[in-house]
């Protein structure tokens, strides 16, 4: 579950939404990812790795160990 670091409620953002922007995120090649609390509107940096495991996508080869 991912939850908001500021009004600490879950941010319940369907999969599916997660599985459309996967592809730009991993593209973007950044260690976070912005996500905008649907409750208190404020942006959440998350962890691709985060959102690698609730996505259940593999690592991708050239990302290494790095
Ligand atoms: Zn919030």
């Amino acid at each position: 579950m991912l939850r908001c670091m500021y009004c600490h409620r879950p941010m319940n953002i369907p999969k599916r939404v997660l599985e459309e922007l996967w592809p730009r995120i991993e593209a973007a090649g950044q260690p976070h990812v912005d996500l905008t609390c649907p409750r208190c509107g404020r942006v959440n940096k998350v962890s691709i790795e985060t959102l690698r495991k609730r996505l259940g996508v593999p690592r991708a080869r050239n990302q290494g160990d790095a």
